[in-house]
């Protein structure tokens, strides 16, 4: 069989490994040397091009159907439960938590409510809202285990290693957002980076405020591609007698827009991560959906006023 073999970045270090084994039974194998970042970026366009019988698909569960020869490798890894009792002391005051984590550690979730309900909390889990398929697990962009469950605890509590999935449920949710890193060793508090955000967010809306020309980012990667909004932003952009023009890639490369001098503001419709955690990395703002309507409206408010003004 000839297969070709995706990896996300924290384990590409096993791909030869990997490679060699499914070698040593016969097969064909590649290893796809793109960056990937979950499994709504499958290498497809790779895979059709060398005519595989199957792309193996490393480290994620499936995102959504698509229309090829997909076999989904869980990767579970057993973090230490060594912080969990130092945990308790940050708990002190929350008596109801809800709990969370990635599909690398849900194998371990159960233990986590375990000891927390044997040391007198209780404990509830969220459901996702549909990119991530089990209950407490969290994708940086779905973000329901915590937020359908938010008001009905006293503090979450992430379980696992980084803040790139915690934050993305915090910006959803109001309640305290405890991380407990048992890779980093490191229990902390996340809660302020909700006024991090919440400023960055205002900054790019006043920044695009003078913005005449939109470019919309529209990848093609098979869980992320949105034609359908790109083309719903560009008229609406269009409507108010703005330019707006559709910019397509796989992966956005931030040097290349940043050649793109014509436009004045981004306008992304691929992860929505990339309007949140890439905000800084090109020069021109770069905005979500809503960001853009509500930098419409502010610029509608703005024309409304100039108008009264030149009446008078
Ligand atoms: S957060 Fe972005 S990269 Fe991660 S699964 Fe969702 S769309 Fe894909």
């Amino acid at each position: 069989m000839r297969v070709l073999l995706q990896f996300p970045e924290g384990l590409k270090q096993e791909a030869l490994r990997h490679a060699k084994k499914l070698e040593g039974e016969g097969n064909e194998v590649f290893i796809s040397a793109s960056p990937t970042f979950g499994a709504c970026d499958l290498a497809l366009d790779e895979a059709r091009n060398l005519k595989v019988d199957k792309l193996v698909h490393f480290g994620h569960a499936e995102f959504s159907h698509v229309d090829f020869n997909v076999e989904y490798v869980n990767y579970q890894i057993d973090a230490p439960l060594g912080l969990l009792p130092q945990s308790l002391v940050y708990l002190k005051a929350y008596d109801t938590i809800g709990i969370s984590t990635t599909i690398q550690h849900m194998h371990q979730l159960d233990s986590v409510k375990d000891f927390y309900e044997k040391n007198g909390k209780k404990i509830l889990i969220g459901r996702p809202y549909g990119f991530a398929k089990m209950a407490g697990q969290l994708l940086g962009c779905d973000i329901g285990s915590a937020a359908s469950i938010d008001s009905r605890v006293d503090a979450h509590v992430y379980f696992g290693g980084g803040i790139f999935h915690p934050i993305g449920a915090l910006l959803s949710t109001k309640k305290p957002f405890l991380v407990v890193d048992p890779f980093n060793n490191k229990i902390s508090f996340i809660d302020s980076y909700r006024e991090l955000y919440e400023k960055r967010r205002r900054g790019k809306i006043i920044a695009s405020s003078g913005a005449r020309n939109f470019g919309i980012l529209m990848t093609t990667k098979n869980g992320q591609h949105n034609l359908a909004l790109a083309k719903l932003l560009k008229a609406r952009i269009e409507k108010d007698g703005l330019t707006a023009q559709i910019l397509v890639a796989s992966t956005f490369d931030f040097e290349s827009l940043d050649n793109m001098r014509e436009f004045d503001a981004f306008v992304n419709t691929a992860c929505p991560r990339i309007a949140i955690d890439d905000t800084g990395r090109t020069r021109k703002p770069l905005l979500s959906a809503n960001e853009l309507i509500e930098v419409l409206r502010m610029k509608a408010e703005q024309k409304g006023i100039e108008a009264q003004s030149m009446q008078r």
